[in-house]
Protein backbone atom coordinates (compact mmCIF):
# COMPACT_ATOMS: atom_id res chain seq x y z
CA UNK A 1 0.00 0.00 0.00
CA UNK A 2 1.35 3.65 -0.80
CA UNK A 3 -0.57 6.31 1.20
CA UNK A 4 1.19 9.82 0.10
CA UNK A 5 3.32 11.31 2.90
CA UNK A 6 1.79 14.60 3.50
CA UNK A 7 2.04 17.61 6.33
CA UNK A 8 -1.15 16.44 7.30
CA UNK A 9 -0.34 13.48 8.89
CA UNK A 10 1.94 15.65 12.34
CA UNK A 11 -1.84 17.83 13.09
CA UNK A 12 -4.08 14.82 12.40
CA UNK A 13 -2.20 12.55 14.71
CA UNK A 14 -2.17 15.21 17.19
CA UNK A 15 -5.74 15.80 17.62
CA UNK A 16 -6.25 12.29 17.48
CA UNK A 17 -4.10 10.85 20.05
CA UNK A 18 -3.56 14.08 21.68
CA UNK A 19 -6.94 16.11 21.25
CA UNK A 20 -7.21 16.88 24.69
CA UNK A 21 -3.85 18.26 25.79
CA UNK A 22 -2.76 21.87 25.03
CA UNK A 23 -1.00 21.29 22.23
CA UNK A 24 0.22 25.44 21.84
CA UNK A 25 0.52 27.90 24.35
CA UNK A 26 0.66 31.16 22.55
CA UNK A 27 2.78 34.35 23.65
CA UNK A 28 0.61 36.28 25.99
CA UNK A 29 2.67 39.52 24.99
CA UNK A 30 2.09 40.56 21.53
CA UNK A 31 -0.14 43.23 19.98
CA UNK A 32 -2.95 40.45 18.58
CA UNK A 33 -5.25 38.84 21.12
CA UNK A 34 -3.25 35.82 22.24
CA UNK A 35 -5.05 32.60 21.97
CA UNK A 36 -3.52 31.77 25.22
CA UNK A 37 -3.34 28.03 25.99
CA UNK A 38 -4.91 25.70 22.80
CA UNK A 39 -5.80 22.06 22.96
CA UNK A 40 -4.85 19.91 19.62
CA UNK A 41 -7.96 19.63 19.33
CA UNK A 42 -8.75 22.98 18.90
CA UNK A 43 -5.79 24.05 16.85
CA UNK A 44 -7.04 21.52 14.17
CA UNK A 45 -10.45 22.99 14.76
CA UNK A 46 -9.59 25.92 14.19
CA UNK A 47 -6.85 24.75 11.02
CA UNK A 48 -10.33 23.63 9.18
CA UNK A 49 -12.00 26.57 9.91
CA UNK A 50 -9.21 28.71 8.36
CA UNK A 51 -8.98 26.11 5.03
CA UNK A 52 -12.86 26.74 4.76
CA UNK A 53 -12.20 30.56 5.09
CA UNK A 54 -9.82 30.48 1.66
CA UNK A 55 -12.38 28.04 0.49
CA UNK A 56 -14.96 31.27 0.68
CA UNK A 57 -12.41 32.84 -0.92
CA UNK A 58 -12.10 31.10 -3.76
CA UNK A 59 -8.54 30.35 -3.01
CA UNK A 60 -7.50 27.29 -4.90
CA UNK A 61 -4.81 24.32 -4.36
CA UNK A 62 -1.76 24.84 -5.15
CA UNK A 63 -2.09 28.55 -4.92
CA UNK A 64 0.06 30.41 -2.14
CA UNK A 65 -0.95 31.80 1.46
CA UNK A 66 1.82 34.03 2.43
CA UNK A 67 2.69 34.94 6.29
CA UNK A 68 4.44 37.53 7.40
CA UNK A 69 5.17 37.47 11.06
CA UNK A 70 6.55 37.01 14.65
CA UNK A 71 6.35 33.69 15.86
CA UNK A 72 3.22 33.48 16.98
CA UNK A 73 0.00 30.49 17.74
CA UNK A 74 -1.69 32.08 14.51
CA UNK A 75 1.45 31.31 12.42
CA UNK A 76 1.59 28.01 13.68
CA UNK A 77 -1.48 26.94 12.55
CA UNK A 78 -0.70 28.35 9.30
CA UNK A 79 2.00 25.98 8.87
CA UNK A 80 0.39 23.18 10.04
CA UNK A 81 -3.42 23.57 8.04
CA UNK A 82 -2.54 25.48 4.89
CA UNK A 83 -0.19 22.85 3.10
CA UNK A 84 -3.27 20.56 4.48
CA UNK A 85 -5.37 21.96 2.33
CA UNK A 86 -3.53 20.95 -1.01
CA UNK A 87 -2.29 24.97 -0.73
CA UNK A 88 1.23 26.25 -0.22
CA UNK A 89 2.40 28.41 2.86
CA UNK A 90 5.01 31.09 2.51
CA UNK A 91 6.41 31.99 5.25
CA UNK A 92 7.58 35.58 5.36
CA UNK A 93 10.95 36.72 7.31
CA UNK A 94 9.73 39.39 9.29
CA UNK A 95 13.12 41.47 9.82
CA UNK A 96 12.50 42.20 6.04
CA UNK A 97 11.94 45.68 4.16
CA UNK A 98 8.69 46.61 2.76
CA UNK A 99 10.44 46.59 -0.92
CA UNK A 100 11.54 42.95 -0.10
CA UNK A 101 8.52 41.18 1.40
CA UNK A 102 6.80 43.01 -1.81
CA UNK A 103 9.23 41.01 -4.37
CA UNK A 104 8.38 37.73 -2.59
CA UNK A 105 4.59 37.58 -2.52
CA UNK A 106 4.79 39.21 -5.99
CA UNK A 107 7.11 36.42 -7.22
CA UNK A 108 5.43 33.30 -5.08
CA UNK A 109 2.40 35.06 -6.84
CA UNK A 110 0.42 34.75 -3.75
CA UNK A 111 -2.97 36.07 -3.33
CA UNK A 112 -3.83 36.12 0.12
CA UNK A 113 -1.58 38.01 2.82
CA UNK A 114 -1.16 37.75 6.33
CA UNK A 115 0.63 40.48 8.39
CA UNK A 116 1.67 40.49 11.75
CA UNK A 117 -0.64 43.79 12.98
CA UNK A 118 3.00 44.58 14.69
CA UNK A 119 4.39 45.13 10.88
CA UNK A 120 0.87 46.74 9.51
CA UNK A 121 2.24 50.26 9.51
CA UNK A 122 5.25 49.52 8.36
CA UNK A 123 4.06 47.07 5.43
CA UNK A 124 1.06 48.72 4.53
CA UNK A 125 2.17 49.65 1.27
CA UNK A 126 2.70 45.56 0.12
CA UNK A 127 -0.92 44.82 -1.85
CA UNK A 128 -1.77 41.70 -2.58
CA UNK A 129 -5.55 40.88 -3.28
CA UNK A 130 -6.65 39.53 0.48
CA UNK A 131 -5.12 40.98 2.82
CA UNK A 132 -5.53 40.29 6.34
CA UNK A 133 -4.15 41.15 9.80
CA UNK A 134 -2.82 37.89 11.88
CA UNK A 135 -5.01 39.16 14.92
CA UNK A 136 -8.88 40.10 14.95
CA UNK A 137 -9.14 40.44 10.92
CA UNK A 138 -8.17 36.68 10.92
CA UNK A 139 -10.40 35.70 13.69
CA UNK A 140 -12.70 36.88 10.79
CA UNK A 141 -11.54 34.91 8.00
CA UNK A 142 -11.70 31.87 10.24
CA UNK A 143 -15.78 30.15 8.99
CA UNK A 144 -16.58 27.60 12.08
CA UNK A 145 -19.58 26.95 10.23
CA UNK A 146 -18.32 25.15 7.39
CA UNK A 147 -16.57 22.14 6.57
CA UNK A 148 -13.43 22.71 4.31
CA UNK A 149 -13.53 20.94 0.92
CA UNK A 150 -10.57 18.44 0.81
CA UNK A 151 -7.52 18.15 -0.77
CA UNK A 152 -8.69 16.20 -4.12
CA UNK A 153 -5.80 14.20 -4.58
CA UNK A 154 -2.82 14.58 -1.70
CA UNK A 155 0.56 14.38 -3.30
CA UNK A 156 3.42 14.11 -1.70
CA UNK A 157 5.77 15.39 -4.59
CA UNK A 158 3.23 18.29 -4.48
CA UNK A 159 4.73 21.91 -2.70
CA UNK A 160 3.64 22.05 0.75
CA UNK A 161 5.82 25.62 1.41
CA UNK A 162 8.17 27.93 -0.44
CA UNK A 163 10.75 29.43 1.88
CA UNK A 164 12.46 32.27 0.68
CA UNK A 165 16.29 32.52 1.51
CA UNK A 166 19.23 34.91 0.57
CA UNK A 167 22.19 33.33 -1.31
CA UNK A 168 24.55 33.93 -4.02
CA UNK A 169 21.86 35.83 -5.84
CA UNK A 170 20.94 39.66 -5.01
CA UNK A 171 17.28 38.48 -4.65
CA UNK A 172 16.01 35.64 -2.39
CA UNK A 173 15.19 32.63 -4.18
CA UNK A 174 12.05 30.33 -2.93
CA UNK A 175 12.69 27.01 -1.66
CA UNK A 176 9.82 24.28 -3.28
CA UNK A 177 9.96 22.34 0.11
CA UNK A 178 7.40 19.25 -0.70
CA UNK A 179 5.37 17.16 1.63
CA UNK A 180 7.55 14.75 1.13
CA UNK A 181 10.86 16.85 2.25
CA UNK A 182 8.64 18.32 5.31
CA UNK A 183 7.34 14.84 6.19
CA UNK A 184 10.71 12.33 6.16
CA UNK A 185 12.44 15.76 7.82
CA UNK A 186 9.92 15.94 10.48
CA UNK A 187 10.26 12.04 11.10
CA UNK A 188 14.05 11.68 11.01
CA UNK A 189 14.57 14.91 13.34
CA UNK A 190 12.41 13.85 15.94
CA UNK A 191 14.00 10.13 15.97
CA UNK A 192 17.56 11.74 16.12
CA UNK A 193 16.48 13.56 18.89
CA UNK A 194 14.66 11.00 20.22
CA UNK A 195 11.30 13.44 21.29
CA UNK A 196 8.50 12.02 22.88
CA UNK A 197 5.51 13.17 23.98
CA UNK A 198 6.92 14.21 27.42
CA UNK A 199 8.67 16.82 25.74
CA UNK A 200 7.50 20.52 25.76
CA UNK A 201 9.39 22.29 22.76
CA UNK A 202 9.81 26.31 23.12
CA UNK A 203 10.14 28.08 19.64
CA UNK A 204 13.29 29.99 20.63
CA UNK A 205 14.06 29.96 16.92
CA UNK A 206 11.84 31.68 13.72
CA UNK A 207 9.13 29.92 12.76
CA UNK A 208 9.36 31.43 9.08
CA UNK A 209 13.08 30.34 8.90
CA UNK A 210 12.94 26.76 7.04
CA UNK A 211 9.80 26.26 8.76
CA UNK A 212 10.86 26.31 12.01
CA UNK A 213 13.37 23.52 11.13
CA UNK A 214 10.29 21.77 10.33
CA UNK A 215 10.24 21.08 14.26
CA UNK A 216 6.73 22.35 14.40
CA UNK A 217 5.33 18.97 12.39
CA UNK A 218 7.88 16.42 14.08
CA UNK A 219 6.74 18.08 18.06
CA UNK A 220 2.72 17.75 16.79
CA UNK A 221 3.50 14.26 15.40
CA UNK A 222 4.47 12.96 18.74
CA UNK A 223 1.80 15.17 20.35
CA UNK A 224 5.14 17.53 22.27
CA UNK A 225 3.40 20.73 23.86
CA UNK A 226 4.82 24.06 21.63
CA UNK A 227 5.62 26.75 23.10
CA UNK A 228 5.77 30.41 21.66
CA UNK A 229 7.94 32.95 22.14
CA UNK A 230 8.26 36.20 20.24
CA UNK A 231 11.61 38.24 21.32
CA UNK A 232 14.94 36.49 22.00
CA UNK A 233 16.08 37.58 25.18
CA UNK A 234 18.23 35.26 27.49
CA UNK A 235 16.58 36.13 31.12
CA UNK A 236 13.43 35.60 29.55
CA UNK A 237 14.29 32.29 27.73
CA UNK A 238 15.35 30.87 31.23
CA UNK A 239 11.77 32.54 33.21
CA UNK A 240 9.74 30.33 30.55
CA UNK A 241 11.96 27.15 30.18
CA UNK A 242 11.05 27.26 34.01
CA UNK A 243 7.79 28.20 33.98
CA UNK A 244 6.47 25.68 31.09
CA UNK A 245 8.55 23.30 32.06
CA UNK A 246 10.45 23.47 28.58
CA UNK A 247 12.56 20.59 27.12
CA UNK A 248 13.51 21.04 23.24
CA UNK A 249 14.67 23.89 22.36
CA UNK A 250 16.51 25.17 18.56
CA UNK A 251 18.36 28.04 17.84
CA UNK A 252 21.36 29.38 16.27
CA UNK A 253 24.75 30.09 18.61
CA UNK A 254 23.38 33.68 18.77
CA UNK A 255 20.72 32.73 20.71
CA UNK A 256 22.84 30.58 23.27
CA UNK A 257 25.08 33.16 23.64
CA UNK A 258 22.37 35.25 24.99
CA UNK A 259 21.37 32.98 27.48
CA UNK A 260 24.62 31.87 29.06
CA UNK A 261 24.83 35.86 29.54
CA UNK A 262 21.68 35.99 31.53
CA UNK A 263 22.46 32.62 32.94
CA UNK A 264 25.28 34.54 34.59
CA UNK A 265 23.25 36.89 36.60
CA UNK A 266 20.65 34.44 37.60
CA UNK A 267 20.14 33.49 40.72
CA UNK A 268 19.36 30.02 41.90
CA UNK A 269 19.71 26.28 40.01
CA UNK A 270 19.47 27.25 36.29
CA UNK A 271 15.94 26.32 35.00
CA UNK A 272 15.80 22.89 33.09
CA UNK A 273 19.37 21.73 34.15
CA UNK A 274 19.93 18.07 33.60
CA UNK A 275 16.63 18.37 31.38
CA UNK A 276 17.03 20.85 28.77
CA UNK A 277 18.60 19.30 25.36
CA UNK A 278 19.24 22.27 22.93
CA UNK A 279 19.62 21.70 19.13
CA UNK A 280 22.16 23.84 17.80
CA UNK A 281 22.65 24.89 13.87
CA UNK A 282 23.46 27.99 11.23
CA UNK A 283 27.29 28.56 12.36
CA UNK A 284 29.72 25.99 13.67
CA UNK A 285 30.17 26.78 17.69
CA UNK A 286 33.44 27.25 19.17
CA UNK A 287 33.83 24.15 21.51
CA UNK A 288 33.66 26.67 24.29
CA UNK A 289 30.64 27.68 23.51
CA UNK A 290 29.79 23.90 24.14
CA UNK A 291 31.53 23.77 27.25
CA UNK A 292 29.88 26.27 29.14
CA UNK A 293 26.09 24.79 27.68
CA UNK A 294 26.97 21.82 29.49
CA UNK A 295 28.94 23.19 32.34
CA UNK A 296 27.08 26.96 32.86
CA UNK A 297 23.38 25.63 31.73
CA UNK A 298 23.70 21.79 32.69
CA UNK A 299 21.70 21.60 28.92
CA UNK A 300 22.07 19.06 26.39
CA UNK A 301 24.42 20.15 23.05
CA UNK A 302 23.58 19.06 19.98
CA UNK A 303 24.25 20.16 16.57
CA UNK A 304 22.94 19.59 13.15
CA UNK A 305 23.66 20.85 9.74
CA UNK A 306 21.81 21.87 6.84
CA UNK A 307 20.17 24.40 4.88
CA UNK A 308 16.66 25.59 4.13
CA UNK A 309 17.06 23.99 0.54
CA UNK A 310 17.66 20.67 2.78
CA UNK A 311 14.57 20.70 5.00
CA UNK A 312 16.77 21.52 6.57
CA UNK A 313 18.30 18.20 8.42
CA UNK A 314 21.29 16.76 6.83
CA UNK A 315 23.82 15.72 9.12
CA UNK A 316 23.18 15.55 13.28
CA UNK A 317 25.72 15.45 15.89
CA UNK A 318 24.29 13.69 19.33
CA UNK A 319 26.90 12.85 22.52
CA UNK A 320 27.01 9.08 21.78
CA UNK A 321 27.24 6.29 24.73
CA UNK A 322 31.10 6.18 23.80
CA UNK A 323 31.27 10.36 24.96
CA UNK A 324 30.20 9.53 28.20
CA UNK A 325 33.70 8.84 29.35
CA UNK A 326 34.99 11.51 27.63
CA UNK A 327 36.40 14.79 30.23
CA UNK A 328 34.15 17.77 29.19
CA UNK A 329 36.64 19.44 26.73
CA UNK A 330 37.35 16.41 24.86
CA UNK A 331 33.50 16.01 24.52
CA UNK A 332 33.17 19.66 23.53
CA UNK A 333 35.49 18.97 20.36
CA UNK A 334 33.77 16.20 19.51
CA UNK A 335 30.74 17.81 19.29
CA UNK A 336 31.42 21.04 17.67
CA UNK A 337 31.52 18.90 14.39
CA UNK A 338 28.55 19.48 12.23
CA UNK A 339 27.78 15.54 12.34
CA UNK A 340 27.41 12.67 11.00
CA UNK A 341 24.63 12.00 8.07
CA UNK A 342 20.66 11.65 9.77
CA UNK A 343 18.81 8.24 8.19
CA UNK A 344 18.54 8.34 4.50
CA UNK A 345 21.19 11.11 3.75
CA UNK A 346 24.60 10.42 1.87
CA UNK A 347 27.48 13.20 2.13
CA UNK A 348 30.31 14.14 0.09
CA UNK A 349 33.21 16.77 -0.36
CA UNK A 350 33.86 17.02 -3.94
CA UNK A 351 37.54 18.09 -5.47
CA UNK A 352 37.41 21.69 -5.08
CA UNK A 353 36.17 20.93 -1.35
CA UNK A 354 32.02 21.88 -1.55
CA UNK A 355 30.28 19.84 0.51
CA UNK A 356 27.39 17.45 -1.23
CA UNK A 357 24.38 16.14 -0.20
CA UNK A 358 21.62 13.61 -1.23
CA UNK A 359 18.64 12.53 0.84
CA UNK A 360 14.87 12.96 0.33
CA UNK A 361 14.84 16.17 2.73
CA UNK A 362 16.54 17.35 -0.50
CA UNK A 363 14.64 20.46 -2.04
CA UNK A 364 12.51 19.75 -5.59
CA UNK A 365 13.79 23.34 -6.75
CA UNK A 366 13.46 26.60 -6.74
CA UNK A 367 10.39 28.17 -7.09
CA UNK A 368 10.22 29.17 -10.76
CA UNK A 369 13.73 29.66 -11.08
CA UNK A 370 14.99 26.31 -13.48
CA UNK A 371 18.13 27.76 -13.67
CA UNK A 372 19.43 27.82 -10.01
CA UNK A 373 17.83 24.42 -9.59
CA UNK A 374 19.68 22.64 -12.23
CA UNK A 375 22.69 24.37 -11.02
CA UNK A 376 22.47 23.42 -6.91
CA UNK A 377 20.97 19.60 -7.96
CA UNK A 378 23.96 18.91 -11.01
CA UNK A 379 25.01 15.66 -11.19
CA UNK A 380 22.39 14.40 -9.10
CA UNK A 381 24.19 15.74 -5.66
CA UNK A 382 22.35 18.92 -3.84
CA UNK A 383 26.07 21.49 -3.56
CA UNK A 384 25.48 22.93 -0.38
CA UNK A 385 28.12 26.09 -1.34
CA UNK A 386 29.84 25.41 2.19
CA UNK A 387 33.48 24.13 2.06
CA UNK A 388 34.36 21.38 4.76
CA UNK A 389 35.74 17.78 5.11
CA UNK A 390 34.73 14.41 6.50
CA UNK A 391 36.89 12.55 8.86
CA UNK A 392 37.29 8.78 9.13
CA UNK A 393 34.81 8.64 11.94
CA UNK A 394 32.11 10.10 8.64
CA UNK A 395 31.72 13.30 10.58
CA UNK A 396 31.55 16.44 8.73
CA UNK A 397 32.89 19.64 9.37
CA UNK A 398 32.13 22.51 7.61
CA UNK A 399 34.99 24.95 7.79
CA UNK A 400 34.50 27.49 4.90
CA UNK A 401 31.94 28.76 2.67
CA UNK A 402 32.23 28.75 -1.27
CA UNK A 403 29.12 30.99 -1.75
CA UNK A 404 29.06 34.63 -1.22
CA UNK A 405 27.03 34.52 1.70
CA UNK A 406 27.70 35.67 5.25
CA UNK A 407 25.87 34.20 8.60
CA UNK A 408 25.08 36.88 10.89
CA UNK A 409 22.97 35.84 14.17
CA UNK A 410 21.83 32.78 12.16
CA UNK A 411 20.06 34.83 9.09
CA UNK A 412 21.91 34.58 5.61
CA UNK A 413 22.43 37.64 4.02
CA UNK A 414 23.79 37.91 0.26
CA UNK A 415 27.11 39.83 0.07
CA UNK A 416 25.57 40.83 -3.46
CA UNK A 417 22.62 42.08 -2.19
CA UNK A 418 24.56 44.77 -0.18
CA UNK A 419 27.50 45.43 -2.52
CA UNK A 420 24.34 46.42 -4.69
CA UNK A 421 22.93 48.84 -1.92
CA UNK A 422 26.01 50.33 -0.94
CA UNK A 423 27.19 51.06 -4.54
CA UNK A 424 23.79 52.99 -4.66
CA UNK A 425 25.32 55.52 -2.28
CA UNK A 426 26.76 58.40 -4.50
CA UNK A 427 29.95 59.07 -2.65
CA UNK A 428 30.96 54.91 -3.12
CA UNK A 429 33.00 54.23 -6.52
CA UNK A 430 33.63 50.62 -5.48
CA UNK A 431 32.66 48.02 -2.36
CA UNK A 432 32.80 45.11 -0.99
CA UNK A 433 31.16 43.36 1.43
CA UNK A 434 32.50 40.50 3.41
CA UNK A 435 31.92 38.92 6.92
CA UNK A 436 34.44 38.69 9.55
CA UNK A 437 33.87 36.58 12.93
CA UNK A 438 32.48 38.67 15.74
CA UNK A 439 31.61 36.63 18.90
CA UNK A 440 27.98 37.91 19.35
CA UNK A 441 26.85 37.88 15.83
CA UNK A 442 28.84 34.93 14.80
CA UNK A 443 29.83 36.84 11.61
CA UNK A 444 29.50 40.75 11.10
CA UNK A 445 28.52 42.28 7.83
CA UNK A 446 31.26 44.56 7.03
CA UNK A 447 31.63 46.77 3.64
CA UNK A 448 34.81 47.73 2.59
CA UNK A 449 34.94 50.86 0.58
CA UNK A 450 36.53 53.17 -2.05
CA UNK A 451 35.33 56.50 -2.10
CA UNK A 452 34.50 58.61 -5.55
CA UNK A 453 36.70 61.27 -6.16
CA UNK A 454 36.23 64.13 -4.26
CA UNK A 455 33.58 62.78 -2.20
CA UNK A 456 32.87 62.58 1.28
CA UNK A 457 30.85 59.81 3.13
CA UNK A 458 31.36 58.38 7.04
CA UNK A 459 30.48 54.97 7.98
CA UNK A 460 27.39 56.04 9.65
CA UNK A 461 26.27 57.92 6.51
CA UNK A 462 26.48 54.23 4.38
CA UNK A 463 25.23 52.30 7.22
CA UNK A 464 22.15 54.98 7.55
CA UNK A 465 21.72 54.52 3.79
CA UNK A 466 21.56 50.60 4.19
CA UNK A 467 19.43 50.64 6.78
CA UNK A 468 16.79 52.85 5.01
CA UNK A 469 17.00 50.56 1.99
CA UNK A 470 17.62 46.86 3.52
CA UNK A 471 16.77 44.62 6.71
CA UNK A 472 18.63 45.92 9.32
CA UNK A 473 20.23 42.84 10.14
CA UNK A 474 21.67 42.65 6.54
CA UNK A 475 22.86 46.31 6.93
CA UNK A 476 26.87 46.57 7.57
CA UNK A 477 28.07 47.16 11.45
CA UNK A 478 31.14 48.12 10.05
CA UNK A 479 32.35 50.08 7.07
CA UNK A 480 36.06 50.73 6.33
CA UNK A 481 37.36 53.10 3.65
CA UNK A 482 40.54 51.70 1.86
CA UNK A 483 42.01 53.83 -1.45
CA UNK A 484 41.87 50.75 -3.79
CA UNK A 485 40.60 47.29 -3.36
CA UNK A 486 42.96 43.88 -4.05
CA UNK A 487 42.23 42.73 -7.80
CA UNK A 488 42.83 39.72 -10.03
CA UNK A 489 44.37 40.50 -13.37
CA UNK A 490 40.82 40.78 -15.40
CA UNK A 491 39.65 42.97 -12.72
CA UNK A 492 37.71 40.96 -10.36
CA UNK A 493 37.55 41.63 -6.65
CA UNK A 494 40.02 39.37 -4.56
CA UNK A 495 38.12 39.10 -1.48
CA UNK A 496 39.58 36.55 -0.11
CA UNK A 497 42.34 38.85 0.01
CA UNK A 498 40.19 41.37 1.68
CA UNK A 499 39.39 38.36 4.55
CA UNK A 500 42.77 38.23 5.29
CA UNK A 501 43.00 40.85 7.21
CA UNK A 502 40.66 39.22 9.60
CA UNK A 503 40.23 36.05 9.33
CA UNK A 504 44.35 34.86 9.84
CA UNK A 505 44.67 33.54 12.98
CA UNK A 506 41.09 31.58 12.63
CA UNK A 507 41.11 27.72 12.85
CA UNK A 508 37.79 27.74 9.93
CA UNK A 509 36.81 30.70 7.66
CA UNK A 510 32.95 30.59 8.98
CA UNK A 511 32.29 31.45 12.56
P1 LIG B 1 19.79 28.62 5.96
O1 LIG B 1 19.42 28.07 4.64
O2 LIG B 1 19.43 30.05 6.13
O3 LIG B 1 19.28 27.79 7.08
O4 LIG B 1 21.40 28.61 6.06
C1 LIG B 1 22.13 27.45 5.78
C2 LIG B 1 23.60 27.70 5.95
O5 LIG B 1 23.92 27.86 7.33
C3 LIG B 1 24.48 26.54 5.51
O6 LIG B 1 24.72 26.54 4.11
C4 LIG B 1 25.74 26.77 6.30
O7 LIG B 1 26.57 27.75 5.66
C5 LIG B 1 25.22 27.35 7.60
N1 LIG B 1 25.12 26.31 8.63
C6 LIG B 1 24.00 25.67 9.04
N2 LIG B 1 24.28 24.79 10.03
C7 LIG B 1 25.61 24.86 10.25
C8 LIG B 1 26.51 24.17 11.12
N3 LIG B 1 26.10 23.28 11.99
N4 LIG B 1 27.83 24.50 11.02
C9 LIG B 1 28.27 25.41 10.13
N5 LIG B 1 27.47 26.10 9.29
C10 LIG B 1 26.15 25.83 9.34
Amino acid sequence: MRVPLTSRDFLDRAELVYGDRIGVVDEPAQPAPSLGEVSYREVARRGRALQAGLDALGIGEGERVAIVSHNSARLLELLLSVPSSGRVAVPINFRLQPEEVEYIVGHSGARVLLVDPELETSLKGVRAEHRFGTGEEYEQLLRFDAEPRPWSEPDEDATATVNYTSGTTARPKGVRMTHRNTWVNAVTFGMHMQISDRDVYMHTLPMFHCNGWGLPYAMAGVGARQVVIRKIDGAEILRRVEQHGVTVMAGAPAVWNAVLEAAADWDGVIPGRDRVRIIVAGAPPPSRTIARVEAELGWEFNQIYGLTETAPLLTVNRSRAEYDQLDADERAKRLSRAGVPSLGTRMAVSDSGEVLARSNTVLAGYWENPDASAEALEGGWFHTGDGGSIDDEGYVTISDRKKDVIITGGENVSSIEVEDVVFSHPAVAEVAVIGIPDEKWGEMVTAIVVLAEGEQASEADIIAHCKARLAGYKAPKRVEFRDELARTATGKIQKFKLRQDFWAGSERQVN
